[in-house]
């Protein structure tokens, strides 16, 4: 057992069918998990959930200062780095074993934007960076997690992508690119791991108040009429983002793979006409 006498039962059988349950390291709630982007906003929101939920968590991110705030949590291990880096991520997937023993699931859930337009000089060098961190990141992170999911006897990938990986708003072309690619990149990992007991899921939040929207905030009027095009008239707080992390992480998603949660208060399902 990797996590000691109380963790799962790697023997247990389904009760319904009595058969050999065929991914045993989902058997309980995510008990290892390594969350990026997690000093702020829904990946920290994600961080003090599964923490509440019993789980150990390496909490990645580059922004050191804020990086510690969550570190003074319970079980919580950590790591300032870039993931769009190998070395972070393999550092992230190898700090879970030493620290906590095992891995059941990694949230891949750092982002960035920044666009410039088409045309701005030094618009292809941002859209390089974002590429990386938006793109490259979870690639790496797929390659660090994989191998010790597929150890464990399997476990879930949640990358976070964006309702602006499904449609595109004037003026962030790169950040819609990322995001879009994250969603194909999520089905084709899902394909190619699904026979190794290893989910991949995306989540497409909506707006949300985090420090991506800390300008929008600032803006009464603005907020107002963002606000009056979503369905469920308000942006989302990040512990509803989490809240669908954690589903996508936990057993109760078993069967659910190579798909997009959208959490978007109704914004991708409506034409935008004012009410
Ligand atoms: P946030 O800025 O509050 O949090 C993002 C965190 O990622 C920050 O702590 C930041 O330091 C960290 N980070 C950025 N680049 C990094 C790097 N290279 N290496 C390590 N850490 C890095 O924003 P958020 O809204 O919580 O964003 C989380 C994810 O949600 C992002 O992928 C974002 O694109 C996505 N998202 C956000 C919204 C929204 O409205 N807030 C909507 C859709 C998708």
């Amino acid at each position: 057992l990797r996590h000691g006498p109380e963790g799962p039962d790697m023997t247990s059988t389904t009760p319904e069918s009595g058969r050999r349950d065929p991914h045993p390291g989902e058997t309980g709630a995510p008990r290892v998990v390594v969350v990026t982007g997690a000093a702020s906003g829904i990946g920290r929101a994600a961080v003090e959930l599964f923490v509440e939920r019993g789980a150990g968590v390496v909490a990645v991110d580059h922004d050191e200062r804020t990086l510690k705030e969550v570190a003074r949590l319970d079980r919580v291990v950590p790591l300032a780095g870039d993931v769009s880096t190998e070395e972070t991520n393999h550092t992230a997937v190898a700090l879970a074993v030493e620290e906590f023993g095992g891995l059941d699931a990694v949230v891949l859930n750092a982002g960035i934007g920044g666009t410039r337009p088409f045309e701005a000089p030094g618009a292809i060098e941002a859209a390089d960076r974002i590429l990386a961190v938006n793109l490259r990141g979870p690639i790496l992170g797929i390659q660090a997690a994989a191998p010790l999911l597929r150890a464990g006897g399997g476990g879930a990938i949640v990358v976070t992508a964006s309702v602006a990986g499904l449609r595109a708003d004037p003026g962030t072309w790169a950040y819609n690119a990322s995001k879009g690619a994250l969603i194909n990149l999520v089905r084709a990992a899902a394909i190619d791991y699904a026979t190794q007991g290893i989910r991949v899921n995306a989540l497409a939040p909506g707006l949300t108040w985090t420090r991506i929207n800390a300008g929008v905030r600032q803006d009464p009027v603005l907020t107002a009429e963002i606000e009056r095009r979503i369905p469920l008239q308000r942006f989302a707080e990040p512990r509803e983002q989490a809240e669908a992390i954690w589903f996508l992480a936990s057993p109760a998603a078993s069967y659910i793979t190579g798909t997009t949660l959208v959490v978007d208060g109704g914004l991708d399902a409506s034409l935008g006409t004012l009410p």
